[in-house]
């Protein structure tokens, strides 16, 4: 299935804002800004605080994990399950 840019979630600009805040190492997104009380990357996303993963996961429309999991606390890459 083809994803046009009109299907994506994000705005170029909110995935610009939001893509500002991590740092990619290796295979791995690393957040760099706000995290709730449990540690999971957030970001205030049209005046919601939002999980930074779920938006990245509906905005590339990633259906099912296809890493193995990942243990960077921090890594929001889509396709890394949370370890
Ligand atoms: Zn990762």
């Amino acid at each position: 299935m083809n994803v046009t840019e009109q299907d994506r979630l994000l705005t170029s600009e909110e995935a610009e804002r939001i893509f500002e805040k991590i740092t990619f190492e290796k295979d791995c997104w690393i957040w760099n800004a706000s995290v709730n009380q449990s540690g999971v990357p957030v970001v205030k996303f049209r005046g919601t605080t939002t999980a930074v993963r779920g938006l990245m996961k509906r905005h590339y429309r990633v259906i099912e994990a296809r890493a193995k999991a990942c243990k960077v606390t921090d890594c929001v890459n889509p396709a890394h399950p949370r370890g």
